[in-house]
């Protein structure tokens, strides 16, 4: 039997519309096509060439890869009954659900926003300038080349704003420069120092936090958190509270928002689509915002991105299919952690299921890194065949 009021089973295909090919865009196009096939007629619309793990900056940073070693071009990605057409979003109407591209205009039955956040340099004067972002494949490319000429003095990596994505990162980052400049023989000529505007390394989990600062310690790296830059001058940070930090290496996790184009739409609240965390609809019909875009009371992780795009995904199979609705999103995933020396620590985050958020720490080892690339290689197979 059908719930109440669901009367779309049964009729010819709708048509979704996708908006970004992310982790969110990936698994729910995946999902559709897997459970509906040609039943439904997707398009998945991205200006890029192809999907890389965010972590794959960090091996761009530490490990000399290179973007084409870590992107999947989206010329792999083939499903029954999803298109993926590659074009640049300049306008999005969530009242008709009609958005225009650089090739034309798209009109859908339901849309879904997978847009992803994207960096505000400009909240943070001088940071483009005098500073190194590391958070886009553009930056974390470009600062390879100053980390590895870095071989004396201050290095600051600095956070300028939150929410921002994968919590851990930049705590990731202080760890591998430090393994990076033992490797080098030149880590006693350096000072490592890592400021956020949040009061730990990942206030969700205590011991996860512990657990970093513990490391930080013992290879001599400085944490300042409630730290908030507001501008950089040449070779100094100068904060909120007054107090400046000297450097002569900074790598900035710029402030972040949702894309100009979703801005532009008039559906953000606090620079992010505001969506029910239970279902990410958003307050405009058949409109859904999915990932980092949205505010959904998550971390801005890939995990999340995905566990919420599930959810959305089962919401349009049920309603396919005359059934009823999904159970809620329960907010949970696993984020993994690079705690130097090649050994990975794991979080697992339950932000949405029960009464309380928890964050429950897996300390770090080897045979962790293994579980790390398995995440990695069973989507590459998932989404990519690969
Ligand atoms: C250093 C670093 C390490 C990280 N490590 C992890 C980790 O270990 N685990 C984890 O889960 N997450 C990690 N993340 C976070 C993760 O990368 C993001 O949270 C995730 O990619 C968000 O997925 P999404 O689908 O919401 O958006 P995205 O993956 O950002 O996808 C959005 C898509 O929209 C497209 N797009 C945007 N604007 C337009 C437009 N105007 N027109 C057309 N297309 C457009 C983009 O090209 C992009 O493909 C890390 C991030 C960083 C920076």
């Amino acid at each position: 039997m059908g719930a109440p009021g669901r009367q779309y089973a049964g009729r010819v295909s709708r048509k979704v519309l996708i908006l970004g090919a992310g982790f969110a865009g990936l698994e729910l196009s995946t999902m559709l096509s897997e459970e509906l096939g040609d039943e439904v007629e997707v398009t998945v619309i991205d200006r890029g060439n192809g999907f890389s793990f965010g972590y794959s900056k960090l091996d761009m940073l530490f490990r000399a890869a290179s973007l084409d070693s870590v992107q999947i071009p989206y010329s792999n990605f083939t499903k029954s009954g999803v298109t993926l057409v590659r074009e640049e979003i300049t306008a999005i109407d969530p009242e008709t659900r009609t958005v225009t591209t650089d090739a034309g205009t798209h009109t859908a039955d339901v849309l879904v926003i997978a847009l992803g956040a994207d960096y505000d340099l400009d909240a943070t004067p001088g940071l483009a300038e005098y500073g190194h972002e590391f958070y886009s494949f553009a930056g974390a490319e470009a600062a390879a080349g100053p980390i590895g000429e870095f071989n004396s003095g201050k290095a600051v990596i600095a956070v300028c704003g939150a929410p921002f994505k994968c919590p851990p990162a930049p705590s990731e980052c202080a760890l591998m420069l430090s393994d990076e400049l033992t490797r080098r023989g030149v880590r006693d000529e350096c000072e490592i120092t890592l400021t956020m505007p949040l009061p730990s390394p990942v206030p969700p989990s205590p011991e996860t936090s512990a657990a970093l600062k513990a490391e930080f310690a013992e290879r001599g790296i400085e944490f300042f958190g409630d730290k908030r830059p507001e501008r950089v001058e040449p070779g100094r940070i100068i904060y909120r509270d007054g107090t400046e930090l000297p450097f002569d290496l900074l790598l900035g996790v710029p402030k972040h928002r949702a894309p100009d184009v979703v801005i532009a739409s008039g559906m953000t609240e606090d620079g992010y689509v505001t969506v029910d965390s239970a279902t990410l609809k958003s307050k405009y019909e058949n409109v859904y915002a999915v990932g980092d875009v949205a505010t959904a009371g998550v971390p801005k992780a890939g995990v999340f991105s995905e566990g919420a795009a599930k959810v959305v995904a089962r919401e349009l199979i049920a309603e396919a299919r005359g059934e009823e609705p999904p159970a809620p999103y329960d907010g949970k995933g696993s984020c993994y952690i690079e705690f130097g020396e090649d050994r990975i620590a794991r979080v697992d985050i339950d932000f949405l299921s029960g009464p309380e958020r928890t964050g429950v720490f897996n300390a770090p080892s080897l045979e962790l890194r293994d579980q790390k690339n398995q995440f990695g290689s069973s989507r590459e197979s998932r989404w990519f065949g690969l």
